[in-house]
């Protein structure tokens, strides 16, 4: 599932692809067709990303809302666009560039109070443009020491930290050495500063590089450009722990498998 990085990084590619432009928005598989001509032929203003939802906001004060979920993907299609391939909930044609999404959770048109419910129940996003790191920190930092429900799910908690989800979660929780299984309201402070900077720092290279990378350059030998596929992480579907070689186990948080090192992770603080 595409994390918060990755909303971010379609947000800006297709604010440079789009904005400023009148847009041909169909739905070739038919499920939207009714809201996509509410912003068929509009001009589009810019689009932004909170957490893992999608803005794709036009002067005329629609909103195309746009959340991928598990199998929502976009391919970028070349000028002529071809025919839709299977199903093509959104085709989105500017001017000589077209994408087509397929298999969102959610595509739909909305306006500002649409939004501002959705905005409503997300907690601080750690890539969104609003909001000082500071402020954000503190409002997850108030939400993590009143609950006493595992950090393991505290993290993938919309509600209280957006744009997080499975990978993120495995790979800042190992890299401050914190087990999934602590409360929330017995992580101390000193350790939770430490998973907040662990977070905003990868999110950022997620941003940067459009994908997840957990290793540094030089832990992989490589420019983080070039490291791909599970060498991007140090924990997340992997069966040794790179610290201290112990084998990682997969438990169940929340719901969603994690990986852990049971010697680096302990779960006294
Ligand atoms: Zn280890």
């Amino acid at each position: 599932m595409p994390e918060g990085h990755k909303t971010h990084f379609i947000a800006r590619e297709h604010s440079e692809k789009f904005a400023g432009q009148k847009l041909k928005v169909t739905s070739p598989q038919g499920r939207f067709t009714t809201d996509a001509r509410k912003v068929n032929g509009k001009v589009l203003e810019r689009v932004e990303a909170v957490g893992k939802h999608l803005f794709y906001v036009f002067e005329s004060g629609h909103m195309i809302n746009v959340h991928l979920g598990r199998y929502g993907k976009y391919r970028e299609l070349p000028s002529p666009p071809p025919a839709p391939v299977g199903q093509v909930r959104m085709r989105i044609r500017g001017d000589g560039q077209t994408v087509d999404l397929t298999g969102p959770t959610t595509c739909r048109v909305i306006d500002c109070d649409g939004r501002s419910q959705i905005e409503s129940k997300l907690g601080p996003d750690p890539l969104a443009s609003s909001g000082t790191n500071a402020a954000k920190k503190k409002q997850v930092w108030a939400s993590f020491s009143k609950s006493n429900k595992p950090i393991g799910a505290l993290l993938l908690d919309q509600s209280i930290v957006a744009g997080v989800g499975n990978i993120f979660r495995a790979e800042v929780l190992f890299e401050t050495e914190l087990n999934p299984e602590i409360a929330g309201n017995q992580l101390s402070k000193e350790s939770f500063d430490a998973l907040w900077s662990s977070l905003t720092k990868m999110m950022k290279v997620g941003l940067k590089y459009g994908k997840i990378v957990s290793v540094t350059a030089k832990e992989a030998g490589m420019p983080v450009a070039k490291i791909e596929g599970k060498d991007r992480f140090r924990v997340y579907g992997k069966q040794r722990c790179p610290r201290c070689n112990a084998k990682i186990e997969t438990i169940e948080v929340a719901a969603r498998k994690l990986y852990v090192c049971p010697s680096c992770q302990r779960l006294n603080d």
